[in-house]
C-alpha cells in the first residue's frame, strides 16, 4: 500500500495545492509535515510578526487536514534529516513539496534530494508558490527577465496551471496521530505587533472574498490613497501560501478593471524569477550604481524609530512596528528617503523590514528595495522620491500621519507634512534630521561623477 509524505513550508492551504493533490492521488496513505526548522528558528528569519502568523497558519492547515480526516503532523530539528527519517519511519516511496526559490529553499532542497536519495526515496517538486513558475519564461538570448514590462507581456500570454482540487479525504499512515504545535514563546522571544493580521487559510480567504466583493474594482484609482488602505492586504497570505496566487488571480479576473492589481501580481513573479537566476541578487547589487553608502548609525536609529522629522516617513515606520505591514507607497518613500536623503545601504533597510513584515519576502522585499536604492530592476537611476511632496500629494489631508503620528494630531492639511518649527517644537515632534533638498544634491553629485566615469 504505496505511502507518500507531504512536505508543507510556505503553502499553508489544502485548495489548490498540487504537490498534496499529487500525494493524495498517487498514495493510499499520506502524511501532512511540517518541520520547524532549527536553522531558520536560530537565525534571523524568525522573528514574532512572521513566526506567530506561521503558527496560525499552521493552526488552521491542522483544522483542514482533520476535517479531511487526518490532520498535521509536525516535527523539529535539522530539516533534511528530519524530513528523511520521517518518511523512512512510515515507509514512504516518495516526498511531495512546492518549489521554492529563495536561495535559502534551494539549498535545502538539494540537500533533501541527497539524502533522500541515499535513503531511496524520490522527491517530487510541484509548482505552486507563483502564477508563473520561475523560469517558465525568458526571453531571448537571457536566462530571465530584467525588466518588467516585456515579462508582464510573457506572463500575461503564458499558459495557466489548472487549479488543483483539494484531496476529498486524506488517511494518515497506521500509528500516526499528530500532535500538538508548539506555542510561540516556545519558538521566539520578543512580542508580536500588537495590531497584525489573523494568520491561516481561512482568515486568508475572508480577505479575498471580502477583496473580490468590495475593493479590488477600485484598486486602480485608489491603490496609492494613503489613508484610504484601499489595497488587498493579501501579501501575508500569499508570503505563506495561505492562498493560492493562481486562485486569487482567478478571482480577480472575473471582475471589472481588475487590471492594475493583476499587474501587481505579476510583479510578485518577476521578482521571484529575478531571484531565482540570480540568489546572489538577495543580498548583493543587482545592478550596481557605485555610489558608496554611509555609515551612520544615528541616522538609522532615527529611521527605525520614526523620528527623522519628515512625516510621511515617520508615519510608515511606525505603521511597520505596529501592524507589521506597511502601505505600498510608504514603503517606496521610506526606502529611497534611507537610500538616497540618508544615503545609508538599502541592506540595513531590508534587514529591517524583514525583522518586521509580517509579509517579509527576501525576493519582494530585497528586490523592492534595490529598486528604490537604484541596484535593481529599475531603469531610472536619478529616480527620487520627495517625502513633503509625496505626503502631500498621497495624503492631502494629514489623516495617515495623524493615525500614527500622536505629536501631530491637531495637524490638518498640507501643513500636516510640512510642520514649522514653531510646531514641532510646541508637539515635541523633531526638526527634520536631513535636508531634502542638500541630501538630493550630493547624492545626485556622487551618481553623476559615476555616471561621467
Ligand atoms: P496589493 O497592492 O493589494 O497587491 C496585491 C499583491 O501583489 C500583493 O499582496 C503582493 O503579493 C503583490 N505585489 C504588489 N506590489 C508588489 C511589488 N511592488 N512587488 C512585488 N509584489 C507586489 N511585498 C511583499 O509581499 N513582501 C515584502 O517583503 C515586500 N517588501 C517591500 C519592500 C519595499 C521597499 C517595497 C517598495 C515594496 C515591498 N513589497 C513587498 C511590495 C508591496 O509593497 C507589497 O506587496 C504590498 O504593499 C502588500 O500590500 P497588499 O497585499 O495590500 O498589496
Amino acid at each position: 500500500m504505496p505511502v507518500a509524505v507531504v512536505v508543507f513550508t510556505r503553502d499553508l492551504r489544502v485548495s489548490d495545492h498540487p504537490a498534496l493533490a499529487a500525494a493524495a492521488s498517487d498514495a493510499d496513505r499520506v502524511l501532512p509535515l511540517f518541520v520547524l526548522d532549527d536553522a531558520l528558528l536560530a537565525g534571523r528569519a524568525n522573528r514574532a510578526n512572521r513566526t506567530g502568523f506561521l503558527l496560525e497558519s499552521l493552526a488552521d492547515l491542522d483544522r483542514s487536514l482533520r476535517s479531511l480526516g487526518s490532520g498535521l503532523v509536525v516535527r523539529r530539528g535539522e530539516w533534511t534529516t528530519t524530513v528523511t527519517r520521517v518518511a523512512q519511519e512510515v515507509g514512504a516511496k516518495a516526498i511531495h513539496l512546492s518549489r521554492d526559490t529563495t536561495p535559502y529553499a534551494q539549498r535545502r532542497g538539494a540537500r533533501l534530494r541527497t539524502a533522500a536519495a541515499a535513503a531511496g526515496l524520490a522527491v517530487l517538486e510541484h509548482d505552486g508558490s507563483t502564477i508563473v513558475a520561475p523560469g517558465a519564461l525568458a526571453p531571448a538570448g537571457g536566462d530571465h527577465y530584467r525588466v518588467f514590462t516585456p515579462y508582464f507581456r510573457s506572463w500575461l500570454a503564458a499558459p495557466r496551471r489548472t487549479i488543483a482540487e483539494a484531496p476529498q479525504r486524506i488517511r494518515l499512515p497506521e500509528g500516526i496521530t499528530p500532535g500538538p504545535l508548539p506555542e510561540l514563546a516556545d519558538l521566539v522571544s520578543g512580542a508580536r505587533s500588537p495590531s497584525v493580521v489573523p494568520g491561516g487559510a481561512t482568515a486568508a480567504r475572508r480577505r479575498l472574498d471580502a477583496w473580490i466583493a468590495d475593493g479590488v474594482t477600485a484598486y486602480g484609482d485608489r491603490h496609492d490613497d494613503l489613508p484610504g488602505d484601499a489595497t488587498s492586504r493579501l501579501s501575508p497570505y500569499l508570503h505563506f501560501g495561505c492562498v493560492s496566487p493562481v486562485e486569487v488571480l482567478d478571482a480577480a479576473g472575473t471582475q471589472a478593471g481588475a487590471e492594475p492589481f493583476v499587474r501587481q501580481l505579476c510583479w510578485r513573479d518577476f521578482f521571484a524569477q529575478i531571484l531565482a537566476a540570480r540568489p546572489d541578487a538577495a543580498w548583493s547589487d543587482y545592478r550596481p550604481h557605485g555610489v558608496p553608502w554611509r555609515d551612520d548609525p544615528h541616522a538609522f536609529e532615527a529611521w527605525q524609530q520614526g523620528r527623522t522629522g519628515y512625516p510621511v516617513v515617520d508615519a510608515a515606520m511606525r505603521q511597520l512596528a505596529l501592524e507589521g505591514f506597511v502601505h505600498n507607497r510608504a514603503r517606496m518613500i521610506v526606502a529611497s528617503f534611507l537610500t538616497k536623503d540618508l544615503h545609508l545601504d538599502w541592506r540595513t533597510g531590508a534587514h529591517h523590514f524583514l525583522d518586521w513584515l509580517v509579509d517579509g519576502d527576501i525576493a519582494s522585499n530585497n528586490l523592492n528595495w534595490q529598486w528604490v536604492a537604484g541596484t535593481g530592476t529599475d531603469t531610472n537611476p536619478h529616480r527620487i522620491f520627495n517625502p513633503t511632496v509625496q505626503g502631500k500629494r498621497f495624503d492631502p489631508d494629514g489623516e495617515y500621519v495623524r493615525r500614527y503620528v500622536p505629536e501631530l494630531a491637531a495637524l490638518r492639511g498640507a501643513a500636516t507634512h510640512d510642520p514649522d518649527t514653531a510646531v514641532r517644537r510646541a508637539y515635541g515632534y523633531p526638526d527634520p534630521i536631513v535636508d531634502h533638498h542638500a541630501a538630493i544634491t550630493e547624492y545626485r553629485a556622487a551618481l553623476g561623477a559615476r555616471l561621467d566615469a
